[in-house]
């Protein structure tokens, strides 16, 4: 991934910042954003610290708004002149309620970030991948974009809107060089899994973890660094022939259903 320009939204937390350490001690330039400015520029700083060597720029935008979007493309283009690699995984979960129940705010705004947020960054960043004949795209979905989950019917609906999106993508500009391809994870230990917690338990969250990881075929639950990994591997070189796929990364999980 030596010198490859790549962009992370979300960068600030979670999956988002173990991927930008993973893609930066692997070489790469990178293009962190957030909506959560204090959190980027800890996250940028904690990284410079590991590896001074590394060329990161940050840049704070809500990746629902468009202008935003096309701000943080813009960034790249001037400050590295090319774009190689987008992870697009900006994303929130919204609250749990049943589907008749559920706050329609809070619906509009899950479906504004998952899906709409995704769709700008490619949106804007393919043409730049099309000048290049080049680029690397993966979405974040999740196995809520696979099967259904019981009280988060807008997550369930942005998150297959994603893998379709990615199927889309992927059909319509492999042609020009530009692979992209979606993971699913499962329950990952990151800040969004542990608030999950709170809310199924808010007596015990821990609790509540301990019970999920027990349905796990390998009782457990995944790491940011896992998915770091795989993630590594599909917006780089070595991937040259997967597209289009939703990949689970779930110790299996989703095979129980
Ligand atoms: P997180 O809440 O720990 O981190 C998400 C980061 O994205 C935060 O830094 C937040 O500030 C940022 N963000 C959220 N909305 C944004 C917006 N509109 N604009 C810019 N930045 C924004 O979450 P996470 O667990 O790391 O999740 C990352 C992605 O992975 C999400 O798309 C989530 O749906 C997906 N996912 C996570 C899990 C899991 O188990 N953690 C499972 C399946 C899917």
């Amino acid at each position: 991934m030596n010198n490859k320009v790549i962009i992370v939204t979300g960068a600030a937390m979670g999956l988002g910042l173990a991927a930008a350490q993973e893609f930066a001690a692997r070489g790469a330039k990178l293009v962190l954003v957030d909506y959560n400015k204090e959190a980027l520029e800890k996250a940028a700083d904690e990284i410079r610290k590991e590896l001074p060597a590394v060329e990161i720029a940050t840049y704070v935008a809500d990746v629902s708004n468009e202008e935003d979007v096309k701000g943080y493309v813009a960034l790249t283009e001037s400050k590295f002149g090319r774009i190689d690699g987008l992870y697009n995984n900006a994303g929130i979960e919204g609250r749990q309620a049943p589907l008749t129940e559920y706050d329609l705010d809070v619906f509009k705004k899950v479906v504004d970030i998952n899906l709409m947020g995704v769709y700008y960054g490619m949106r804007y960043v393919i043409p730049v991948m099309q000048k290049q004949k080049y680029g690397r795209i993966v979405n974040v979905a999740s196995v809520g974009g696979i099967r259904g989950v019981v009280n988060q019917t807008p997550y369930v609906a942005t998150k297959h809107a994603v893998s379709g999106m990615t199927k889309n993508a992927a059909i319509e500009y492999g042609k020009d060089g530009i692979l992209t391809n979606a993971i699913a994870p499962g329950a990952i230990l990151t800040p969004m899994v542990a608030e999950a917690f709170k809310q199924v338990n808010p007596g015990n969250p821990a609790e509540a973890e301990r019970e999920y990881a027990q349905r796990n075929p390998i009782r457990a639950l995944g790491q940011p660094e896992h998915v770091a990994k795989l993630v590594a591997f599909l917006i780089g070189d070595e991937n040259g022939y997967v597209n289009g796929q939703t990949i689970a990364i779930d110790g299996g999980e989703s095979n129980l259903y």
